[in-house]
């Protein structure tokens, strides 16, 4: 089915500012989506209507709140087809969904001299927990290289595997090069050598039809944040099995079954990952993001947006100067590029001037700018609610600031 791309402009009143006197053009999605009124107006029933603590209360209001945190963690799980409610662990986000495994699973699985590996591409989030345990339990990081188009080196991931390698964590989407990685081929690899997965979903989740039952990964993390959601919200989907398996990673609150000074029981999934007071209109206002793009069909938004990356590779690539950075065959929602070594900064602060919100800098992948030996890039990124228009008036403001210098 076909968007109407300027009704659904109409559900983000922010699209309508005025930035330094010039309308909005919002190109930083892959750090943050914009909310739509729909998500807004959940939020604000939870608080205005029925806002208690869940779980823990006998009353009318702490029953209506459980009920909708309860269902919200149902509306993710039909989104993705986990199993069971079980698998849905309510997190802050993609970088705690990543701590906790890497504090969990290293706790139960690692021992010294074990190795995991992760890619060259990985965000910041999907390197440091990583790099905290191997410091933590004396294990070997090992990394999967790229090459100069995007596009990760298979056989050397088949020859970074060893009898030691306990977990394999990589992006399904690169936030800096917008490459699509092969992940279904990296999990059947994996697991033919006895190895867990965990796929960081932060850049795909908002784009991709995700079927966690054919994909197969022990762990799949996102971010309600780049998904028309609330910030600080997010998901660790766990394979009910593995996280019955896991020690919790923090203690208090809903996770315990019983507590003596002698010792402490724990819940049941999903509970025993989440400690302390739930954030209930965090979880109610993801899954009523999570409900906008069903609306409007994740293959509907996807095909969109990728004729609007295709347009603006298009458009980019015409620009004299102009070098991006990523060109995998498979890519989604995200470009990454520098202009005549104008340096990001500059060309960000310019662009801002115009009304053009872009990212620049290491996108928190500073292995990546090392990889291609630059400081930064800017990354325009992509969303629903973006138009070819706008990407002629990003194009537009490239190519005067790019006559300044
Ligand atoms: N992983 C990837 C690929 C990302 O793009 C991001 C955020 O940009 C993160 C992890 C971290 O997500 P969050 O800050 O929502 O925890």
């Amino acid at each position: 089915m076909a968007l109407d791309v300027q009704k659904i402009r109409q559900d983000f009143p922010i699209l309508k500012e005025l930035v330094h006197g010039k309308p909005l053009v919002y190109l930083d999605n892959a750090a943050t989506s914009q909310r739509p009124v729909q998500v807004l107006k959940e939020i604000e029933d939870a608080y205005l209507k029925y806002n208690s603590n869940i779980h823990r209360g006998v009353h009318h209001l702490s029953q209506k709140a459980t009920e909708a945190h309860e269902n919200s963690r149902e509306v993710i799980r039909e989104f993705i087809n986990a199993k069971s409610t079980k698998e849905i662990i309510f997190t802050r986000g993609t970088t705690e969904s990543i701590n906790l495994i890497a504090w969990s699973f290293g706790e139960r699985f690692c021992e010294k001299g074990d190795e995991i590996i992760i890619s060259a591409m990985e965000h910041h989030s999907n390197i440091v927990p990583w790099q905290m345990l191997c410091e933590r339990k004396e294990l070997k990081l090992k990394v999967i290289p790229f090459d100069d188009s995007g596009t990760l080196d298979m056989d050397a991931f088949q020859n970074l595997i060893s009898p030691k390698t306990k977990l394999v964590s990589v992006a399904h989407v690169s936030n800096t090069l917008g490459t699509v990685n092969p992940i279904e081929k990296i999990i059947s690899i994996a697991h033919e050598n006895n190895i867990k997965v965990l796929i960081d979903g932060a850049q795909s989740a908002p784009h991709f039809k995700l079927d966690m039952q054919a994909l197969n990964a022990d762990f799949f993390v996102f971010s309600s944040h780049k998904m028309y959601g609330p910030t600080g919200m997010g998901v660790l989907y766990g394979k009910e099995d593995l996280l019955n398996e896991l020690p919790p990673y923090q203690g208090g609150g809903e996770m315990i079954e019983t507590v003596t000074f002698e010792k402490t029981t724990y819940n049941e999934l999903p509970f025993k990952f989440e400690a302390g007071t739930p954030d209930f209109t965090g979880s109610v206002g993801f899954a009523a993001g999570i409900k906008y793009i069903e609306t409007l069909g994740i293959d509907s938004i996807h095909a969109y947006e990728d004729e609007l990356l295709k347009y603006a590779t298009e458009q980019l690539k015409s620009i004299p100067g102009l070098k991006i950075y990523g060109e995998a065959e498979m890519k989604s929602s995200v470009i990454s590029f520098m202009v005549n070594g104008i340096h990001p900064f500059d060309m960000g602060t310019l662009l801002d001037q115009m009304g053009i919100a872009v990212r620049t800098g290491h996108h928190c992948a500073q292995p990546v700018m090392d990889r291609f030996g630059i400081s930064g890039t800017v990354r325009a990124s992509f969303a629903i609610y973006n138009t070819k228009e706008e990407v002629d008036t990003l194009l537009n403001g490239i190519n005067r600031i790019a006559a300044m210098f």
